[in-house]
């Protein structure tokens, strides 16, 4: 079984106590007397120790990657978009859901966080994609064709193909015809889905969809997975290898930036005073898009790729599907960027949709930074209650470097760059074997985890296969104890510093092997 549990940056992870150390240590110490070779052969001890247990293949290529010196993360693509639109209660949500396979509601299973995630990675035949969901969301009966057409729109934006799903038992309506206006207004390749085609006598219901005129409509159940796979095979078929909208950024170029934040809490008043009036470099990396994606900007005397600046810059100004905007454009920026700031309003209480920002950063493993804008409207009373609050309510991200400014006058704007260069170095950061073993053996020496109906699990080995964010895998011969790895996270943190990203800790509980001869 290869099973990994990771702990690390999800929010608030409540299960399970607390650990809290019963004495003071000299870890540090500890660890600063300790050279580094000595250290190195205490890690190949502890390694040489393993091969009494039962390692899987995963495990072993994990293992083979520490002693090749180390994991050189290649970039990779962003993956291509597709886009599932339609009007309400055509089975979009369904489709979407068969699409990704139970994996995903599973691993999203986080109250008020599935919710509100508008796309989600998937996989046909190899090839990984992301789709992009419109169902679920609110609508009422009026005006439903405007909002219909609005959010297909924010979707088909930044897609790479369409999946424009009818209700074959329906046939087209009024709002399904708007629906294909704008769908050929925009060019991108289309796929018809005629569902609830449940069984074979329903096919002439999907034959009659020939009239929307966008070529053959696929028969598909949603509910049932009937037509399903073809019709994945002609959308992956129509996919590009990576997305126009992301595209394959060379390792190597300007580090990558998304500002993120709520609607009004200043993005673009930040990036023009970034870009001052003439340092902008507009970059059509996109390619097929009209909007030019990203902007380089030079700070600090080097260049950065804001991304997805035509999302900040384009305004929106609909009265409908704002939030699902927003959401879209966090997600989709988040794809391309190395590390993120987050705008919070410092002279206003943290909102929910600032956490939510704040958690979908968390999920997709980028570095953080934190700006506190519209400083200039701080008082006294103000900042001391924005003390609390964040002691309180961002608790979760403290480990993110903090930067107060005001993105209207400018004060301040030159502490980003140091802010962003830490987080991305923590991000980048890879502990040696011999170091992160070294520490974990005088941690565990120090505080030892609990006792459990007579069973106290070890740490045999541990190893850091990747970084961008840091992962690190434990080796145990029992479950850890969420709040215990918290516990070995935190100090990680003390020890290591990571200032600026998350870190993600894996455990794999491996068994003895059972003496054959
Ligand atoms: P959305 O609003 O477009 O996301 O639609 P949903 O996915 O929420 O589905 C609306 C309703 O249609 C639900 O009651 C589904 O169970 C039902 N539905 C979806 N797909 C199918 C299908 O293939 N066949 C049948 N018979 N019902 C379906
Ligand atoms: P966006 O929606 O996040 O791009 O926000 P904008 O940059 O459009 O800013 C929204 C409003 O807040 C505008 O009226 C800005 O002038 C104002 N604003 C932005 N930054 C600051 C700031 O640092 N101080 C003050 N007082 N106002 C600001």
């Amino acid at each position: 079984m290869s099973t990994e549990n990771t702990a690390g940056h999800g929010l608030q992870e409540a299960d399970g106590a607390e650990y809290v150390p019963a004495r003071e240590d000299d870890i540090a110490e500890r660890l600063a007397a300790l050279s580094d070779e000595e250290a190195r052969q205490r890690a190949e001890a502890l390694r040489a120790g393993l091969e009494d247990y039962e390692l899987d293949e995963e495990d072993a290529a994990l293992l083979d990657r520490w002693e090749e010196g180390g994991p050189e993360a290649e970039d990779e693509p962003v993956p291509p978009v597709l886009a599932v639109v339609g009007r309400p209660n055509v089975g979009k949500s369904t489709l979407v859901n068969r699409i990704i396979g139970r994996r995903e509601a599973v691993v999203e299973d986080v109250p008020g966080v599935t919710r509100d995630r508008v796309s989600y990675e998937a996989e046909w035949n190899g090839t990984v994609f992301t789709v992009v969901d419109t169902g679920g969301w609110e609508h009422d009966a009026k005006g439903i064709h405007q909002r219909v057409a609005e959010q297909a729109e924010l979707a088909v934006d930044v897609a790479d193909a369409v999946l424009f799903v009818v209700d074959a038992t329906v046939g087209a309506t009024s709002t399904d015809e708007a629906v294909v206006r704008l769908l050929r207004r925009k060019g991108k390749p289309v796929i018809l889905v005629a569902n609830k085609v449940d069984d074979i006598t329903q096919e002439a219901d999907a034959a009659a969809l020939w009239g929307l005129g966008l070529g053959q409509p696929y028969p598909v159940s949603a509910v049932h997975g009937r037509g399903t796979g073809d019709l994945l095979d002609a959308a992956v078929e129509l996919l590009p290898e990576e997305s126009a909208h992301g595209g394959l950024i060379p390792r190597g170029g300007p580090r990558r930036v998304a500002l993120l934040g709520r609607p009004n809490v200043g993005k673009s008043s930040l990036l023009n005073k970034l870009a001052g009036s003439d340092r902008v470099v507009v970059d059509d990396t996109a390619g097929t898009t009209r909007d030019p994606v990203d902007e380089l900007i030079e700070l600090g005397g080097r260049l950065w790729r804001f991304v997805d600046t035509a999302g900040i810059r384009r305004r929106q100004h609909m009265a409908h599907g704002a939030d699902y905007y927003a959401s879209l454009r966090t997600q989709s920026a988040l794809d391309k960027a190395e590390v993120a700031v987050v705008l919070l309003e410092a002279s206003e209480v943290l909102s929910e949709q600032d956490v939510r920002i704040l958690q979908t950063v968390l999920d997709s493993g980028r570095a953080l930074v934190l700006a506190f804008n519209k400083w200039d409207l701080m008082d006294e009373d103000r900042r001391y209650y924005l003390e609390r609050e964040i002691d309180k309510d961002l608790a979760h991200v403290a480990w993110a470097p903090r930067v107060n400014l005001s993105a209207k006058t400018g004060w301040h704007k030159d502490r980003l760059v140091p802010a962003l260069d830490t987080a991305l170095e923590s991000w980048d950061r890879r502990i040696p074997t011999g170091k992160l073993n070294a520490f974990l053996g005088e941690l565990v020496a120090a505080h030892p985890h609990p006792v459990r109906g007579g069973k106290q699990p070890r740490i045999l080995f541990a190893t850091q296969p990747s970084t961008r964010p840091p992962r690190i895998v434990l080796f145990t011969t029992g479950f850890l104890e969420p709040g215990y790895r918290r516990f070995i996270i935190r100090r990680l943190r003390e020890t290591f510093g990571f200032e600026g990203t998350p870190i993600e800790l894996g455990m794999r509980v491996r068994e003895k092997r059972s003496r054959k001869r």
